[in-house]
């Protein structure tokens, strides 16, 4: 099924996000672990591409068990930056012999070392390219706090706008901690002309050092209120969790109460928290 289709039908629906292995050795238990959050019976899930595209069929194989086994519509993501354009007709003739329907077309982060392959510059490049391969459901990313590469936010607005024109479907966002952020940003892109269905991304924090590392790369803010509990529970690793999982779920709750519907969670790859969070939102999202 096309995500487009399922995020149109005006009701909240919950999806979890999962990352591949990186050695084949660890792709039995992260397939497990994904096969074990598919029976939780979630809108769509999404699984990611390791950046450089090295561990791309891993992508395609974890999203393939999730349509299949799982039966679960699932979401390949594809980026750009570091790949040739050969290499990126390969994926998407793989997903499309494979019958998954949905890409998430990002252009990954500049590695490092600044290299990149010269095909592409920016996502929305792929987005039309895909849009040219067949007949995919396209989403794209979004930075309710603006992108760190860009200054100002109106001109990542902008570039986001690019994306819709080029084809995307739907957007899903960076994780943010406060939900004033997203209504803020939900407000501009509105204004802006852009239409297409915003996917909230919520990450249930169970690791201190992890994730102050994750906001700084990516500029994302830590209310007051959040940086207390990481202050008071951080260093107590069930507590943590317990505190973490409680706080997306207010979150999810206060974006559903405010009309926003389509709740994306990074799980990453962990059954037992994606469990807590539906069973915590069980009368909620039916
Ligand atoms: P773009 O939309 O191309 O934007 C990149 C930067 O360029 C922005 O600052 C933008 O404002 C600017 N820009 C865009 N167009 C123009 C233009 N025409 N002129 C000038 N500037 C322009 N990374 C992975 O490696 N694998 C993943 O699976 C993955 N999944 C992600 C999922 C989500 C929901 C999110 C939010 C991010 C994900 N990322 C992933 C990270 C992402 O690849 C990085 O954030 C990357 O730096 C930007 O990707 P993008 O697709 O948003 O780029």
């Amino acid at each position: 099924m096309k995500i487009r289709d399922i995020l149109g039908q005006g009701r909240p629906t919950i999806s979890f996000e999962v990352f591949p292995p990186k050695t084949a050795e660890n792709y039995e238990s992260v397939k497990a672990a994904a096969l074990e959050i598919a029976r939780l019976k979630p809108a769509f899930m999404s699984v990611t591409y390791g950046a450089g595209g090295g561990t791309s069929q891993y992508t395609v194989d974890i999203a393939s068990a999730l349509k299949e086994q799982g039966g679960v519509t699932a979401l390949a993501h594809l980026t750009c930056v570091s790949s040739t354009r050969e290499k990126v007709h390969q994926v998407l003739g793989e997903l499309k012999a494979r019958g998954i329907e949905n890409v998430l077309a990002l252009r990954g982060d500049i590695p490092a070392d600044g290299r990149v392959a010269e095909d592409y510059r920016y996502a929305s490049e792929l987005i039309r390219e895909i849009r040219e391969f067949g007949d995919f459901c396209i989403g794209a990313a979004c930075y309710p706090e603006g992108h760190v590469e860009s200054d100002r936010k109106t001109d990542d607005i902008r570039h986001l706008k690019e994306k819709v024109e080029a084809g995307c479907d739907f957007v899903t966002t960076q994780m943010f901690f406060d939900n004033n952020i997203l209504y803020n940003f939900l407000y501009r892109i509105r204004e802006q002309g852009i239409s297409v269905p915003v996917a909230a991304g919520i990450m249930p924090v169970t690791n201190k050092s992890q994730i102050k590392r994750i906001c700084q790369m990516s500029g994302t803010e830590l209310p007051a209120r959040f940086k207390a509990l990481l202050d008071r529970f951080g260093d107590d690793p069930a507590a943590m969790k317990q505190a973490g999982i409680a706080y997306a779920t207010e979150q999810i709750i206060d974006l559903i109460a405010n009309g926003v519907d389509a709740i994306h969670v990074y799980s990453m790859n962990k059954p037992e928290v994606a469990a807590r969070i539906r069973e915590n939102l069980s009368d909620i999202i039916k």
